[in-house]
């Protein structure tokens, strides 16, 4: 089983930012894309990959949801630019966040991207325009992605696991109330810190961050496919029978791993 140590400090904070424990190299790099609607399952399954395949789960949304943090609190509220603060609004509406400041974070991360750790990219790239930019950041620095995981769930799927989502306002983990309800109501497992619902999973910002994702990923999915990279997993199924599934699929994909 490869390390899960890693904090993420360095995509989290960017610039100089180092990772405190990266942990021991695994013994292949790899480099992924998740795709897949809001609830499809990206962040479980991005756990999940990192705790076989070494790579550091990297998402955007967490982010937006660390510079929401710093937003609330008035230390650090004052390094946020109007441009931030623009873009976490858009966040807490559901809206997609400009491909400019999305592709500015990341080209800052660049370094993330060429660990040898490897990634697991979670929601980013959505768009089009995105993913040339990815493009042209991996190209850069000669390293290209090993496939892009489409997770395929239909809208009603989708509307109900978000509805149900619950997070832990002091750890992250994430429950649910029908699916993983935690063991005493509203409190975390792990931390017995309180559980919330999400802003972005509010039904008003659910409606609209299902629109935004249903006008992008068919543009996305076609970029990927006429370059071979997509890899198509049906997601309507409980987290390690998905995983099972993704994993089968990229093994599939890589020569090595076929001997
Ligand atoms: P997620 O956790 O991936 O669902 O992202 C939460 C929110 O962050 C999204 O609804 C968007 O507002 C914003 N966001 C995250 N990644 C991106 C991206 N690649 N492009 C545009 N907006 C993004």
């Amino acid at each position: 089983m490869a390390s899960t140590s890693n904090d993420r400090r360095g995509w989290i904070l960017g610039g100089d930012a180092q990772c405190e424990d990266p942990g021991a190299l695994p013994r292949r790099t790899w480099r992924l894309v998740l795709m897949g609607a809001p609830g499809a399952g990206k962040g479980t399954q991005a756990k999940l990959l990192q705790s076989t395949l070494g790579a550091c789960p990297l998402s955007t949304g967490d982010l937006f949801r660390a510079c929401a943090c710093a937003m609330d609190d008035p230390a650090q509220c004052a390094c946020l630019s109007n441009t931030m603060f623009e873009a976490i609004e858009k966040m807490r509406r559901g809206e997609l966040v400009n491909d400019e400041i999305v592709c500015q974070l990341v080209s800052e991360r660049a370094g993330c991207l060429q660990c040898a750790h490897g990634f697991i990219l979670d929601g980013f790239p959505r768009t089009v325009h995105q993913a040339r930019v990815l493009d042209d950041i991996l190209k850069d620095r000669d390293v290209a992605l090993d496939g892009v995981v489409d997770l395929v769930v239909n809208r009603d799927e989708v509307i109900r696991r978000l509805s149900g989502r619950r997070i832990c306002s002091q750890c992250g983990a994430s429950f649910h109330v029908e699916f993983s309800p935690p063991k005493t109501k509203d409190v975390c497992d792990n931390c017995q810190g309180e559980l919330i619902q999400r802003q972005d999973d509010q039904p008003e910002s659910v409606a609209v961050r299902l629109e935004a994702y249903e006008e992008s990923v068919e543009p996305l999915r076609n970029f990927y496919r006429e370059t071979n990279r997509l890899v198509e997993v049906d997601a309507a199924a409980a987290p390690g029978e998905v995983f099972l599934r993704v994993m089968d699929k990229i093994l599939g994909r890589v020569p090595e791993m076929a001997s």
